[in-house]
């Protein structure tokens, strides 16, 4: 049997690094003679390959993952086959999310400081684990986007009375023949407004969001 010329040598080395090889190093030392160049970009040199597939990759494509670089298209692959949310899961989930949002969103801001304080947290994490349950436990690439912005939208919508209430502030203070009294009354209007119900809706939806995107991790 004839022996294997170097060049082949090393490719057939190579191809047939184990798993385990694979996973302990995905960085392989290359010769001066046989330089390397990333798939991608075929002008950066480049010796780091990618330990699922085996291609080269520079730095840029390269993603660091718990189990060593890997390129970004296995990076992606594997992404696809963890989120297996399906278009009913999302509307589903959403629903959900909207639904209940409707109803904590209407109450949860209008209660006193510490009511907001303290409920705003658990009624995201019901929310969380009511969309969690409702899709099948299927995760979604875009799942936790959705969901915030079902309960930022479900908040606003229950907020529709106070946005009302703005209306009449908003062209008082757009009005320049107000004088110094109706002033001071349309600063302590805006005050309470804004204390009252934008600054607990803006803290509800933020802790809302944070909880439920937590537990849809
Ligand atoms: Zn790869
Ligand atoms: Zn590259």
């Amino acid at each position: 049997m004839p022996a294997p010329e170097s060049g082949e040598f090393r490719e057939h080395k190579i191809t047939n690094l184990t798993k385990d090889d694979a996973m302990s190093s995905s960085f392989i030392p290359t010769t001066d003679d046989e330089k390397t160049y990333c798939t991608v970009h075929p002008t950066v040199e480049s010796g780091l390959r990618c330990n699922r597939c085996g291609r080269y990759m520079c730095v840029r494509c390269a993603v660091h993952t718990p189990v060593g670089y890997r390129c970004r298209q296995c990076v992606n692959q594997q992404q696809d086959g963890f989120y297996k949310a399906e278009r009913r899961d999302y509307l589903l989930g959403v629903a959900t999310a909207f639904g209940i949002g409707l109803v904590t969103g209407f109450i949860v801001p209008r209660l006193m400081l510490f009511g907001v304080l303290i409920l705003s947290f658990p009624a995201g994490v019901l929310i969380g684990e009511a969309v969690w349950r409702v899709t099948g436990r299927r995760r979604g690439k875009y799942m936790r986007q959705a969901v915030i912005a079902a309960i930022v939208i479900s908040c606003l919508i229950g907020l529709i009375p106070v946005w009302q209430e703005i209306g009449p502030v908003v062209s008082a203070v757009l009005n320049p023949q107000v004088g110094r009294g109706a002033e001071q009354l349309r600063n302590q209007l805006i005050g309470e407004l804004v204390g009252t119900y934008l600054l607990p809706a803006l803290f509800y939806m933020g802790m809302a969001s944070i909880m439920a995107s937590s537990r849809l991790k």
